[in-house]
């Protein structure tokens, strides 16, 4: 069967990422990626993860009681990823899940602009063959916005340098996610 956005996004960084690499969770939300996460970075690994709301630590720090000295979680938006994390620190993949977390307050949403700055400062630590995973949610008010300036920022990216997948049932109601990847090819 064809894999939910959800599950396709796990696929992805699965077969990329290894024991002892750092990695990006940019909406931490539940932590249901930081988790996942988490556990392909191995004892040697990192994972930095980012949220504006105490609710959504709250629930990622009871995940991962269990590695805690492999994540670090930040209550602090994406777009501070650029002071927060070295400009020389290598990133092996990321992911964000936009929009707003689910059964919280809906007003709270990830914005264009801050998206934008934050994938911008991670597709500069992203190593070769590293992917940063994108899985766009625009029912709510404000989304289709931003999902329209997602899309144009990573159609936008040079070909010469990075491949980029846009995965999405298409006769499906309901606004369903779509699933962008930027993967960076070698130099
Ligand atoms: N819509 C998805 C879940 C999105 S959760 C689903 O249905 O599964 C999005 C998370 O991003 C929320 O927890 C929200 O607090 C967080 N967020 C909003 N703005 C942010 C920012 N600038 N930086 C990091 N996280 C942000």
């Amino acid at each position: 069967m064809l894999l939910t956005a959800l599950r396709y996004s796990h696929q992805l960084l699965k077969e990329i990422v290894s024991e002892g690499d750092h990695v990006i969770d940019a909406t931490m939300g539940n932590g249901n990626d930081t988790l996942f996460l988490a556990e392909l970075v191995g004892e040697t690994g990192q994972v930095y993860a980012f949220d504006i709301q105490e609710q959504a630590l709250q629930n990622t720090r009871e995940k991962i009681a269990d590695y805690k000295e492999r994540t670090t979680l930040f209550l602090a938006g994406h777009e501070t990823i650029e002071e927060k994390i070295a400009a020389d620190q290598p990133i092996k993949a990321a992911i964000f899940n936009l929009g707003y977390l689910p059964k919280s307050d809906k007003q709270i949403i990830t914005l264009p602009e801050t998206t934008k700055q934050a994938m911008q400062a991670i597709l500069k630590r992203l190593t070769t063959g590293g992917r940063m995973i994108i899985v766009i949610y625009y029912g709510h008010e404000g989304g289709e916005a931003e999902k329209n300036e997602v899309i144009d920022f990573c159609q936008k990216l040079p070909q010469e340098e990075f491949r980029v997948l846009n995965y999405q049932f298409i006769n499906q109601r309901n606004s369903p996610p779509i699933l962008l990847c930027v993967e960076k090819k070698s130099d």
